[in-house]
């Protein structure tokens, strides 16, 4: 072997993805004829509505096959600005960047924001891929634990104020949040704005599973007052309309931040697919009726869920959105992983990967029959 390979150290500060790992497993059994519950990632199983899809085809058909402008096609970028004033969020078109999935959205704001040492502040449990981001770009972690305060963020943000200061360079807010569940309140959304303001910190405000919301209700960070030119609103196509392969997502921030950012989107990616693009117009304007059908759906299985675990003995912080659960396991979540899937033929991730051992993540983002299933193996093999 050649030592032609020098590997960056920015490259080895990085695992790949815990939840694609897990899920690559699962498919492996899969293939090799194993019948798993893969409760691992988090992917809708509806399909794409059929409105959607049309218009894919429709743009194909029309030869919408060439690169567009790097920030976006205008129609989308305009339907993007009125939902976000729909939000509350003051929103112009040229203050959108659209981009390959949600993502790269996030990817290009670390990159933007972050300096080696600078530091960021993640909410635990925290998906997996913000830490990532974050390290790549140079970042120190400081982490908040929202844990003990049933994975809430009002209960926590004594614990928040002690942590961010004026040395924060940017705080990540992910709500419905990846991997809890959680709707965090608009209580608590006030309390970050009265710190960022305080600090002077710029917010990271996650917003892709903002249309799966159960009794709670969604707050978009940046229509706080004080938000408008310190938050990048992320959110996307995959979870709300059930387009994960499409790779479709967004950003929303002020027009210096998308100056700056722009030019990493022109020269990574270019723009993202133009004739995904255009199916994107149509699923922000016309699939209402889908969202809520999945939404739905979506409450029932995780009322079923909770139904189950509790005639099990199972205690659940039970969240108010999102398609996760994080139920509480052995002390070694790794382990009793790695017994679900090999045991019991149920794919969940570790709580660890999100910062949060002696749990394991379940999306329920499967059928009501393959949920009890998954807790029929789970209590015959004794994993529950
Ligand atoms: N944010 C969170 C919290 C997520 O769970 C995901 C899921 N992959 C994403 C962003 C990005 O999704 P996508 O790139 O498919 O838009
Ligand atoms: N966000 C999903 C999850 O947490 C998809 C996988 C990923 O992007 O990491 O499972």
């Amino acid at each position: 072997m050649s030592d032609a390979y020098d590997f960056s150290d920015r490259i080895g500060r990085v695992e790949p993805s815990a939840t694609l790992a897990i899920s690559n497993l699962a498919a492996e059994k899969e293939a090799e004829g194993a019948d798993i519950v893969d409760l691992s990632v988090g992917e809708p199983d509806f399909d794409t509505p059929s409105n959607v899809v049309e218009a894919g085809k429709d743009a194909l058909d029309a030869g919408h096959t060439g690169y567009t402008s790097s920030n976006g096609i205008p129609e989308l970028k305009e339907a993007i600005a009125a939902k976000l004033r729909d939000d509350g969020i003051d929103a112009d078109a040229d203050e959108v960047i659209v981009t390959p999935g949600g993502k790269q959205a996030l990817y290009e704001t670390f990159q933007t924001l972050i300096d080696d040492g600078d530091e960021v502040v993640l909410l635990d449990p925290a998906w997996v891929s913000y830490e990532a981001m974050a390290k790549l770009a140079g970042a120190d972690l400081s982490r908040v634990d929202l844990a003990p305060h049933g994975f809430q963020l009002e209960p926590a943000l004594d614990a928040l104020a002690e942590t961010v200061s004026d040395d924060t360079e940017l705080l990540v807010v992910n709500s419905p949040s990846n991997p809890t569940g959680a709707v965090f309140s608009e209580a608590a959304l006030e309390g970050v704005r009265d710190l960022a303001v305080e600090h002077d910190v710029a917010v990271i405000s996650d917003e892709i599973y903002q249309r799966i919301t159960y009794d709670a209700e969604h707050v978009s960070l940046a229509s706080l007052d004080g938000m408008a030119d310190r938050t990048i609103t992320v959110n996307g196509f995959s979870k709300a309309y059930s387009m994960t392969g499409w790779r479709l997502g967004y950003f929303h921030a002020t027009d210096e931040f998308v100056g700056q950012a722009g030019k990493l989107h022109s020269h990574s990616v270019s723009c993202a697919v133009n004739f995904v693009q255009r199916a994107g117009v149509e699923a922000l304007e016309n699939t209402d009726e889908s969202v809520t059908e999945m939404r739905d759906a979506f409450r029932d299985r995780r009322d079923l869920l909770v139904d189950l675990f509790d005639e099990h003995g199972v205690d659940v912080d039970i969240g108010d959105g999102a398609f996760y659960m994080m139920i509480p396991v052995d002390e070694d979540d790794q382990a009793w992983c790695e017994a679900a899937i090999e045991e019991a033929s149920v794919a969940c991730v570790p709580g660890s990967a999100f910062n949060a051992p002696g749990y394991a993540r379940i999306s329920y983002a499967a059928s009501e029959k393959r949920l009890r299933e998954a807790v029929d193996r789970l209590v015959s093999n004794d994993l529950l």
